[in-house]
Order: structure tokens, then sequence, then C-alpha cells
């Protein structure tokens, strides 16, 4: 028995687990998944179907955070609630909206814009980012890290180039809320906003005509409501386009999941031509 166990233990040397990483949206999870590879799976804990705005931590959510090596997540300009829970636990945090690398915008009503990752240039500079971390939290993997980022670099540059030439002429378009300024500065769409300008939950009457007027005018040619957000209000203004999700809600964490997430808005934009 003996000589079993010893030929065990000698047969099956200790594999160091891949770090334990909590994300908090779908395109921060997929990133981070393309880094990790083979190695391991990110957890994402926005709810399928839930609102990026409003994210906050389940009891077995927060236990779970006893037990990560890292947590990925946007920052408190997103997600005001989850940076209470995270002050409260002693885990590393990446927070990318407060990277110096991040690009980042302001509503022009002031205040942060956090849709930070429309931006292929911010998925680019958080791929190296997350790299870098992985490799200081498991050193024995730092190599495979390395060589995942760069593939994810490589696909993340082709996958832009599409985009570019799928978004090429498009008219002014609206969207339910302020979330595609990252998108639409990156690849110069002529993005009107959204009808609830900034974080505002519901836009108010002046707002409202504003639009109208302008749509009238033709100012405004497409409107995109969102699956997160009743179309009631746009409704009223004519025709819609295909509904957006701006933050993949429904997206598993795979290292897919920010690819998808932009495929699928440029096909949603570029019906309005
Ligand atoms: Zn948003």
């Amino acid at each position: 028995m003996r000589a079993f166990l010893a030929l065990l233990l000698t047969a099956s040397p200790v594999l160091a687990e891949a770090p334990k990483v909590i994300t908090d949206i779908p395109p921060v999870a997929g990133l981070v998944a393309a880094v990790m590879g083979d190695l391991g799976q990110p957890v994402v804990l926005l709810d399928k179907g839930g609102d990026e705005h409003d994210l906050a931590l389940k009891p077995s959510q927060m236990e779970a955070m006893t037990e990560a090596d890292l947590v990925v997540w946007m920052g408190e300009d997103l997600t005001h609630e989850l940076g209470h829970a995270l002050e409260a636990v002693e885990v590393p945090k990446l927070t990318l909206l407060e990277a110096p690398e991040t690009l980042k915008m302001d509503y022009p009503e002031g205040g942060v814009n956090p849709h930070a990752w429309l931006s292929p240039v911010n998925a680019k500079a958080w791929t190296g980012l997350i790299a870098a971390r992985l490799s200081e939290l498991d050193p024995e993997n730092a190599a495979t890290y390395a060589a995942n980022a760069e593939a994810a670099l490589a696909e993340i540059d082709a996958l832009d180039a599409k985009l570019a030439a799928q978004l090429t002429g498009l008219k002014p378009f609206l969207t339910y809320h302020d979330a595609y300024g990252y998108l639409a500065a990156h690849y110069k769409l002529p993005y009107q906003g959204g009808l609830a300008a900034g974080e505002a939950h519901a836009p108010g009457a002046a707002r409202l005509a504003e639009v109208e007027a302008r749509v009238k005018s033709g100012e405004i040619a497409c409107i995109f409501p969102e699956e997160a957000h009743d179309p009631a209000l746009l409704e009223a203004f004519g025709t819609l386009g295909p509904a957006l999700n701006p933050v993949g809600s429904d997206l598993d964490p795979t290292p897919q999941a920010w690819a998808i997430l932009m495929q699928r808005l440029a096909d949603g934009l570029a019906t309005c031509r």
C-alpha cells in the first residue's frame, strides 16, 4: 500500500490550479477567458438579461468573492453597488476604468462614460493588463498567458478591420441609452446619443420633444431600442431597428464573448442605411 501511494504521488505531481477569476460583465469575462485559454474559465456576475448598471452581489456571489484570486471589473462608474461590496472584500482587483492604459470618454453632460469595453483599443490594452496580472498570480503559466494574449490581440485586430469595413456609410442613429460613444468614436459613426442622456433612466419631456423634432427633420434616421429597456417611448417616433444589447448580458464567459458582442452590435447598427 505504501509503495502504491508513493507511486501515485510521484506519478501525478500536484498541478497548481489556475487563479479563480471573477468578472462583472460578459465582455470583460470574454477577454479574461481568452487569456486563460484551457487553464480555466472566469465567473461572470451579471445575470442573464441583467442591466450592467444595476449589478449587485447575491449572498452566494459574495461568498465566492472570498475564494477568488482576482476580480476583474470595470469600476464604480459602471456599477456603484458592486464597488461598495468589493470594498468589504480583501481580494486583488483589476479595476479597468482606473487603469492608466484605459481610453476614457466623458458624456457631453459630464461624468465618465463607463461603457469602455466597446472600444477595441481598450480590449487590446486590457488583454495585456489581464495577462500581466494573471502571470503575477500564476508565474508557472506565464508563457501560456503571454501566448494566449498574443493570439487574442491578433483576433481583436482582425475583427476590428472587419467591423470598420462593415460600419462605413451609416446614417445618423439614436439608441435608448447613451452606451455607444466608444464604438461610435472608434468607427467614426454618426451617433446621435441616447434618448435617455447619460445614466438617466428615463428621458424628460424636453428631451422627448427634442428627439421628435430631430426625427421629423431627418437629423436622426434610425432608432435602436435595447433588450433591457421597454421600447414604448421610442415606438412613438416611428419604425425601430433591431434591439441592441450593449453588454451582451445573455453571453457565457467564453473566449469569444467580446467578439460576439461586437459583431452583433455591428450587425444591428449596419441596418441603418
Ligand atoms: Zn449602460
